[in-house]
């Protein structure tokens, strides 16, 4: 898989970015209870805040129920948020009647994981292609529609006579090249990829992600890229945010999350995934127990339960996401002890032999 362009060259985050959270939260009832009373409270999301710029990948990561799908839908406004905000390009869209609202959808579209569901099965590719193409009145004409259509298939590198095909026809990387051609007829400017390649196989996986990587540039399309595979976020990110039990607990810049992951979740995250040197081994690091339930998350810091590193504080007080390094922050009261005491900053040692931290 290739890399983003220009390696290195994080987009400069200027301007108003194209989507902004503010400290989102959302929390679902459970019900079920006596007399159909509450049983509780999911906290799937807790005081979420991001930004991406035009042009980024962000990608949100975490294991399975950590909540980053959970964030993408409420990007998408698919329900009410239970606190924050949404502004896309500087708008607040959290709160917007949904007439007004509708015109703005076209800007943010989704790919699914499972573009089968998504797509009609008694709906040709060509009617699947069009419909958000007339609904949002961006092809004027007969002929205007079918070159945009072409367009489509050439961009996603199918065949233009797949157009006139059914779903059932195609293998599953095909149906996902389907899934984001459609996603682009509506021209958007920020695609949120939801588990997008997780269902496919790997040198599938790896065309699909090449293919994203050679429309954000072309395009300039914002991603906010949601998965659990880290090896894949590896070849195609611009930054990072790892999500556990509801909340970021670190957000950096690629290569600075690679290299000098600074939140202990992270770098158990990072020591499963797969080395590509022949013969080169990471140790990788087993957690401890369960996620704890988003019902009841511990006090503290949530990952105390698990942490190798926890220590008294961490039981009671907890870390808020703060700088650790130029552009990377992390949650973790590590940070605050003297570098020797903290496994995560490994001592810098000058050429003289001298400790540099
Ligand atoms: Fe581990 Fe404590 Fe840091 Fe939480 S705050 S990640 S428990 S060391």
């Amino acid at each position: 898989m290739r890399r983003p362009a220009a390696p290195g060259a994080e987009p400069a985050p200027t301007g108003t970015p194209i989507l902004a959270v503010r400290d989102l939260r959302k929390h679902f009832p459970l019900r079920g209870g006596w007399l159909g009373g509450s049983r509780g409270v999911v906290h799937a999301v807790d005081g979420v805040s991001f930004s991406i710029a035009r042009g980024e990948t962000l990608s949100l990561v975490g294991e399975s129920g950590c909540g980053k799908s959970t964030v993408g839908k409420a990007v998408l406004r698919l329900f009410d948020l239970t606190d924050g905000q949404v502004l896309l390009d500087g708008q607040r869209i959290d709160t917007m009647p949904a007439a007004t609202l509708r015109p703005l959808r076209r800007r943010m579209q989704v790919v699914f994981q499972d573009p089968f569901s998504s797509l009609n099965p008694r709906m040709r590719v060509r009617d699947a292609l069009a419909e958000p193409i007339r609904n949002f009145g961006l092809a004027p004409t007969r002929e205007a529609l079918d070159r945009r259509l072409f367009e489509l298939m050439d961009t996603v590198r199918l065949p233009r006579d797949a157009l006139n095909r059914w779903p059932h026809e195609f293998s599953g990387g095909q149906r996902q090249r389907i899934g984001i051609a459609r996603a682009l007829a509506a021209e958007p400017d920020l695609l949120i990829c939801d588990e997008a390649v997780s269902a496919l196989d790997v040198s599938v996986k790896a065309q699909i992600v090449n293919l994203l990587g050679d429309l954000q540039a072309r395009l300039g399309l914002a991603l906010l890229f949601i998965s659990h595979d880290l090896a894949v976020v590896e070849h195609m990110t611009h930054r990072v945010a790892v999500m556990y039990l509801g909340q970021i607990v670190e957000l950096a810049p690629r290569r600075a999350i690679f290299a000098s992951p600074r939140h202990p979740y992270t770098e158990a995250l990072l020591s499963a995934v797969p080395v590509p040197q022949p013969g080169a081994a990471r140790q990788r690091i087993i957690l401890r127990g369960d996620v704890p339930s988003p019902i009841n998350p511990p006090a503290g810091c949530r990952f105390h339960t698990r942490c190798p590193y926890a220590f008294d504080r961490c039981r009671v007080e907890v870390p808020v996401l703060a700088p650790t390094d130029p552009g990377h922050l992390a949650a973790c009261h590590l940070h605050d002890r003297p570098a020797a005491e903290n496994p995560l900053r490994p001592a810098q040692i000058h050429a003289n032999g001298s400790q540099l931290t």
